[in-house]
């Protein structure tokens, strides 16, 4: 079995009581089988606080006013002081590392859902890199799995990491090159033509950034937004409606995460009245806070890294590249809504906070990530042209 880390994951280690927030609240902490079962066993003097705050039926922690019935006033957990580190079930044992499975493979991450995480993540500026060894297990055959697509994406994303890394290169450019490189890439597996893969990547490989690549990038983005509605060639109007798309279709986790959105975003999208104001106040912003033209970088890595390769569930490849595009725009449009909120000011720790409360938002709930996939999938202002206006 191989194992894959991203290699600043050994530098997490929980912060606990001096965390500026708590993983314990705000979603529904299931249990696994086997500390259900150790817990239903459990003897000391904890064991009626344990058996009154699980809900047996459906498996979870109990919780009050959204938090965990073990959470108490310092945000420590009663349960860990009391009872003992080996009482925590496998989500808070394993909370914020991430396991995606593959056949003979696990990839682990760091959910930039917790503050901690999310701190040593955006704190690196070098080129992120991973690392893969062979542990002992015994081996595994997955029903159905697609080897030869597995490969096929495991190569891709390997080469979707070098055009994100090309520090030579705008940012703009190499996320346009992601996208091409991507759509493509579904097109051959629609048609049915995977062995085609190969050829694709040579293809973009070839053209680069250059001037043939951005004559297409124009040719596309333009060409089809003749017959698409004009209003979403207008970068507001666009932005507006991505935002109306997608956030009525999220379920809420946290209680005061609409008004949260709607008090950073309202300063961004009313004070410009046409897209040269837009481009503008994003320039301040990046004046301002330079370290962004790493962390979009960095954010559109974490995103890829962690989901792109779970297309050989789904064959949604495209769709995957497009949410990384998404999820790293809402991060950027909170940035910059937060920075004129705050007299065009912004710091590391405000950043910070807008990647975990989003990450919780949205990699919290299995059905806001599944719906998130769709709407790239399905809804029209997600048409490749679009995107590459961004
Ligand atoms: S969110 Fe992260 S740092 Fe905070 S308590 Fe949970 S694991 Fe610890």
């Amino acid at each position: 079995m191989q194992i894959t880390k991203p290699v600043f994951y050994k530098e997490f280690s929980c912060i606990a009581g001096a965390c500026p927030d708590t993983c314990c609240a705000g979603w529904q902490i299931m249990i696994d089988d086997r500390s259900l079962k150790k817990y239903h066993r459990y003897k000391g003097v904890f064991r009626n606080r344990l058996h009154n705050d699980i809900d047996w039926k459906e498996q979870s922690f109990r919780q009050y006013d959204h938090r965990c019935a073990f959470l108490n006033e310092e945000n420590l957990c009663d349960m860990y002081s009391e009872a003992g580190q080996d009482m925590l079930c496998d989500t808070c044992r394993k909370y914020p590392r991430h396991i995606e499975e593959f056949e003979g493979l696990r990839e682990y991450s760091l959910s930039l859902s917790c503050p901690e995480a999310a701190r040593i993540f955006l704190s690196h500026n070098e080129k992120l890199t991973f690392v893969t060894r062979e542990v002992p297990a015994p081996e595994e055959t997955y029903d159905d799995f697609d080897y030869l697509l597995f490969t096929a994406l495991m190569d891709t994303r390997e080469y979707l990491f070098t055009i994100l890394q090309n520090r030579s290169v705008p940012v703009k450019l190499r996320r346009q090159k992601l996208l091409a490189c991507t759509h493509d890439f579904q097109l051959s597996l629609d048609k049915n033509e995977l062995f085609q893969w190969e050829d694709i990547r040579q293809r973009h490989l070839n053209s680069g950034f250059g001037d043939r690549f951005q004559e297409k990038i124009s040719a596309w983005s333009t060409g089809n937004a003749e017959t698409a509605d004009r209003n979403d060639r207008i970068l507001l109007v666009l932005y507006k409606h991505i935002w109306k798309t997608v956030i009525p279709q999220m379920e809420v986790l946290r209680p005061g995460w609409h008004a949260y959105l709607q008090d950073t975003l309202t300063p961004l999208y009313t004070s410009c009245k046409n897209d040269a104001d837009l481009l503008a106040v994003y320039r301040e912003f990046e004046a301002a806070y330079p370290a962004w033209s790493i962390q979009e970088e960095q954010l559109l890595l974490y995103w890829i890294y962690t989901y792109f390769c779970g297309a050989v569930y789904d064959d949604r490849i495209f769709a995957k590249v497009k949410m990384a595009v998404i999820c790293t725009f809402i991060i950027h449009e909170l940035a910059v809504g937060t920075f004129l909120r705050n007299d065009r000011k912004f710091s590391f720790e405000e950043m910070v906070s807008i990647c975990y409360r989003f990450s919780r938002e949205l990699e919290h709930s299995d059905p806001n990530l599944n719906e998130m996939e769709r709407l790239m999938d399905e809804a029209e202002i997600f048409r490749f042209e679009n995107l590459l206006i961004i």
